[in-house]
């Protein structure tokens, strides 16, 4: 395809949801897939909804989350700015392109002003509840006529710009997930077009953006499909070409609703907080609502890039499956690089006062045997602390059940002993004096196989199942060892 252009429009609300990061994630591929280019626009045209700091924290995960762009808002030595030949991409920016587009459209009979207050407006929709129709404009205002209405204007009346909707005419368009699609005006309403504070509607910006700056396919949420015969109307208004529309299924919960905020974790910093890896994250995403011809379900980006295709997109929503997320990130962080690893999880572990930066840095090798034992069995880098606690514990509990059927018994005393005097021998108690060391005590007692060695596990962790043994010896070191196997030796005397 041809000079593929495509965009990501959020609104600063304060945070990227995860279900915009996959619609930022499908433009990017589609984008990406036809060397076309990818644009990151911000809508912030509802000035009651702005949040401090939104547009650094949208920009910092679509960055984290790898979904490069390449026109429009970045942040640059800490500062927002803007790179692109069709510019300001901030809406609030483009107040006077709105009004001259406005103008046009008022001149040319397509839209017009609105003098009715809010007073009216609620007596109108409420009186319509009543009798039973659907809430709308009433049109009070539309055959004013131009002149009268500018003197009013210029008389300081406070107004807004309506859409002039012809009567009874089909609006088509054709939308690549939804097919062709038909409505009628008559159940469409006179949009607001221009708000009283001088700022576009919605409606207004993204259509004299999305034409300016020459958007080919608009791939968006399906919550705006019902506003898209508005927006194919003022295309048509204005005389323009209109794009190709691309509605993406909603991200829903198991329960088939909306994710939302107050179930939980929705936000792509969320997720980065619980210790997802990006790709992992990424991956998972672009398979809620889409899935490849192959059926391969891991997959890189560069893999996404050259699958994908909207053809291939579900017109019912995407179930966000957290199991399912789990399994893939658990998949990823096992395929990473122990140092990757590590570093993601020296956080947590200071975090949680396990570890101390001076720690951290001084005992790589040792963070990294932590990092390799437990890398089989998480799913998240949260999880690491809680699954290493019974290494940093200074004390384990060992329950009544488990104490009776492994060390209850004369081995285990001999065991214990053995393993203190070992121990005690040597010097520096590194990882490979650890994995020498079963085979000492064996020698030393003639206690062998699961005899020797699930005592042993018991006594140090607490558990009968769990990570390698030379590894948890390592990690226990020297001291916890002598005190856990001490212990045990007590509680049998
Ligand atoms: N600003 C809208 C949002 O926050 C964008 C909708 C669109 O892509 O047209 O989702």
């Amino acid at each position: 395809m041809d000079n593929v252009r495509v965009r990501f429009a959020p609104s600063p609300t304060g945070y990227l949801h995860i279900g915009g990061l996959r619609t930022a994630l499908y433009n990017y591929l589609f984008a990406r897939k036809n060397n076309g280019k990818f644009i990151l626009r911000i809508e912030d045209t509802d000035q009651t909804r702005f949040v401090e700091g939104a547009i650094e924290n949208l920009i910092n995960s679509l960055q984290w989350a790898g979904i490069n762009y390449d026109e429009g808002v970045f942040i640059e030595n800490g500062q927002v700015v803007e790179k692109g030949d069709f510019g300001p991409y901030i809406q609030s920016k483009r107040l006077d392109i709105y009004k001259k587009y406005v103008d046009e459209l008022i001149e040319n009979g397509h839209a017009y002003y609105c003098f009715c207050t809010k007073e009216r407006l609620d007596k109108v929709r409420e009186e319509q509840k009543i009798s039973g129709q659907i809430p709308r404009y009433d049109g009070f205002c539309r055959n004013i006529p131009l002149e009268e209405a500018k003197k009013r204007v210029e008389n300081g009346e406070e107004y807004v710009v309506r859409l002039k909707l012809p009567h009874n005419r089909d609006i088509n368009f054709y939308d690549i997930v939804r097919g062709d699609i038909t409505i009628n005006t008559s159940d469409m309403d006179d949009q607001v077009l221009l708000k009283s504070d001088g700022y576009p509607t919605y409606h207004l910006a993204v259509v004299v953006d999305d034409h300016l700056m020459g958007i080919t396919h608009i791939v968006r949420g399906e919550e705006w499909l019902p506003s898209t015969p508005k927006h194919v109307y003022l295309y048509e208004a204005f005389g323009w070409e209109k794009p190709t529309y691309v509605h993406l299924p909603t991200v829903l919960n198991k329960d088939r609703k909306k994710l939302s905020k107050r179930q939980g974790d929705v936000s792509v910093e969320d997720f980065r907080n619980k210790g997802y890896l990006p790709e992992a994250l990424v991956n998972y995403l672009a398979l809620v609502g889409w899935s490849p011809e192959d059926n391969n379900e891991i997959m890189s980006l560069e893999e996404m890039v050259e699958k994908f295709s909207f053809e291939r997109v579900s017109k019912t929503g995407g179930i966000f499956d957290l199991d399912k997320l789990d399994w893939i990130n658990g998949h990823y962080i096992r395929s990473s690089s122990t140092e990757r690893i590590r570093e993601l999880a020296i956080p947590y572990l200071i975090n949680e006062d396990l570890i101390d930066e001076r720690f951290a840095h001084e005992n790589t090798e040792w963070i990294d045997c932590l990092v390799e034992t437990l890398k089989e069995n998480i799913s998240t880098i949260s999880e690491i602390p809680e699954k290493s606690k019974f290494i940093f514990s200074e004390e384990i509990e060992i329950g009544e059940e488990l104490f009776n059927e492994f060390l209850n018994n004369e081995n285990t005393p001999i065991i214990m002993n053995a393993i203190i005097e070992e121990i005690s021998n040597i010097e520096k108690f590194d990882l490979e004096e650890a994995k020498t060391f079963m085979k000492k005590i064996q020698q030393k007692t003639g206690i062998k196989g699961k005899n020797l060695f699930m005592p042993t596990r018991v006594a140090l962790t607490g558990s009968e199942h769990g990570p390698e043994l030379v590894n948890i010896l390592y990690l226990l070191g020297k001291d916890k060892i002598i005190r856990r196997a001490r212990k045990v030796i007590e509680k049998l005397s």
